[in-house]
C-alpha cells in the first residue's frame, strides 16, 4: 500500500458553487459566496471582522502595512514557524527577532517574550502550531502592558481554539490559510481576521489596491480615490464559491481529522511508554483541530532512518520545519534571542506522519503497523 502525506478532501459541491458563481455574473471578489465566507468565519471564529484574502502570507503582509512596520521595527516570533511569518515582516523593512518555543505544546514560549523586548519592538507573532493554542493570556497581558500588537499566524487553526475562544478571534489581527495542504482548502486561499476596530477601515482600503471602494460599494460615500497604500489581496468569486463548499462542511472536515488524530494517538500510546517516542501535547484548555499529526523521535540520525523505513513500507513522512534562524534570508534579515534550543531539538526529532480528513481507519492501521516495525530497530 502506497500511502501519501496529504490528500485534500472535497466534500462534492465545490464545481456546483463554481458554476453558479460564473452564472451570478459576478467574478471578481467580494460578491455573494466572498460575503457567506466572510460571515461564516465572522461567526465561527468569533472575530470582529473577517476578510478574504488569497493567502494566509497576504493576510500577514496586510498586518506589517496595517502596523506601519519600517526600517528596523522588531516584531518577535518563532523559529519553529513557516517562512511567511517572517517574510511578510522583513517585506516592510521589519527585522524578526526569533524566541525559543515550549517543549510541551511546540508553541512560542511565552516566559522568555518579555526579555526579548526592546524599544524597537513593535509585534508579537505567536504561530497556532498545528492547531494548538499559543498561551495567549500571558501574551494579551504583555502586549497590553507594553503597548505591542499582537498578530495570531493562525494559519493551522481553523476552527480550533483557546479558553474557548476561537483562534484568529484573540489578537488585534490574525491570518487564517486554505492552502491545499491545511484542513480546509481553496487552493491557494486565507482570511485576515480583524479583532480591533482601529484597523477595519484601513485594512479594507489596503486591500482594494489603496482605495476606498469597499465604502463606495456599501453606498457610503459617492465616488472612490486612491487614499492610501495598498495592493490587491481580494480572491476572485471562483474560490470563494470553492471556499464556501469547504466551509459549510468544515465541522463534519474537523471531527474526521480529529477520529485519525485520536485514532493515531491512542495507537502510538505504547511506543510513548517504551520511551521510543513522544506524542503530540494538547494542553487541557485547548480546543485541537487536528490539522497535524507528529512524533517527537530520540534524535535526528533515529529520526531519518525511521523516515526511511516508512518510506520503505509505502508510508510518506516528513519533517517540519527547517528553523527560520538557520536559513540563509533568516540569518540576513532576522535576529535570536537566547540558544533556541528546543527549536534546535525539536526541529531535527520531529515526523510528522500522513493524515487527511478522508483517512479509512485501516490506513491509520497500517501506518500504525509500519511505524511500529521502524521504532523496532531502537
Ligand atoms: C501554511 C502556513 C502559512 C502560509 O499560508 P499560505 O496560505 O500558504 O500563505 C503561514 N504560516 C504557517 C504557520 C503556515 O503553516
Amino acid at each position: 500500500m502506497e500511502i501519501p502525506f496529504n490528500r485534500f478532501y472535497l466534500t462534492g459541491n465545490e464545481l456546483e458553487y463554481v458554476r453558479q458563481a460564473q452564472l451570478q455574473e459576478h467574478l471578481c471578489g467580494d460578491g455573494p459566496f466572498s460575503r457567506k465566507c466572510a460571515s461564516w468565519l465572522e461567526e465561527k471564529t468569533g472575530c470582529r471582522k473577517a476578510l478574504l484574502v488569497p493567502s494566509c502570507t497576504a493576510a500577514l503582509e496586510m498586518a506589517a502595512m496595517l502596523l506601519d512596520i519600517r526600517a528596523g521595527d522588531e516584531v518577535i516570533m518563532p523559529s519553529f514557524t513557516f517562512v511567511s511569518t517572517a517574510n511578510a515582516f522583513v517585506v516592510r523593512g521589519g527585522v524578526p527577532v526569533f524566541v525559543d518555543i515550549r517543549a510541551d505544546s511546540l508553541n512560542l514560549d511565552e516566559s522568555l517574550v518579555e526579555a526579548a523586548l526592546t524599544p524597537r519592538t513593535r509585534a508579537i507573532v505567536p504561530v497556532h502550531y498545528a492547531g494548538v493554542g499559543c498561551e495567549m493570556d500571558a501574551l494579551l497581558a504583555l502586549a497590553a502592558e507594553r503597548g505591542l500588537e499582537l498578530i495570531e499566524d493562525a494559519a493551522h487553526g481553523i476552527l480550533a481554539s483557546y479558553k474557548g475562544r476561537g483562534l484568529g478571534s484573540i489578537g488585534q489581527l490574525a491570518g487564517l490559510s486554505f492552502h491545499e495542504t491545511k484542513n480546509v482548502v481553496s487552493g491557494e486561499g486565507g482570511a485576515l481576521l480583524i479583532n480591533d476596530a482601529r484597523h477595519e477601515r484601513r485594512a479594507e482600503i489596503i486591500r482594494e489596491k489603496g482605495t476606498n471602494r469597499t465604502e463606495f460599494l456599501r453606498g457610503a460615500v459617492d465616488r472612490y480615490s486612491w487614499v492610501d497604500i495598498g495592493s490587491s489581496y481580494l480572491p476572485s468569486e471562483i474560490v470563494a464559491a470553492f471556499l464556501w463548499a469547504q466551509l459549510e462542511r468544515s465541522e463534519e472536515i474537523t471531527a474526521r481529522r480529529l477520529a485519525v488524530w485520536r485514532h493515531y494517538h491512542a495507537g502510538l500510546a505504547d511506543l510513548e511508554r517504551q520511551g521510543k517516542v513522544r506524542r503530540p501535547v494538547v494542553p487541557q484548555h485547548c480546543g485541537a483541530n487536528a490539522h497535524l499529526y507528529y512524533l517527537l523521535l530520540p534524535d535526528e540520525a533515529r529520526r531519518e532512518s525511521f523516515i526511511r523505513a516508512l518510506a520503505k513500507r509505502g508510508v510518506e513522512a516528513s519533517f517540519h520545519y527547517v528553523p527560520l534562524h538557520s536559513s540563509p534570508a533568516g540569518r540576513k534579515f532576522g535576529r535570536t534571542h537566547g540558544d533556541l534550543a528546543v527549536t534546535d531539538q525539536v526541529a531535527c526529532r520531529l515526523v510528522r506522519l500522513p493524515l487527511w480528513t478522508a483517512m479509512e481507519p485501516a490506513v491509520v492501521d497500517h501506518v500504525l503497523q509500519a511505524v511500529e516495525e521502524a521504532a523496532r530497530s531502537f
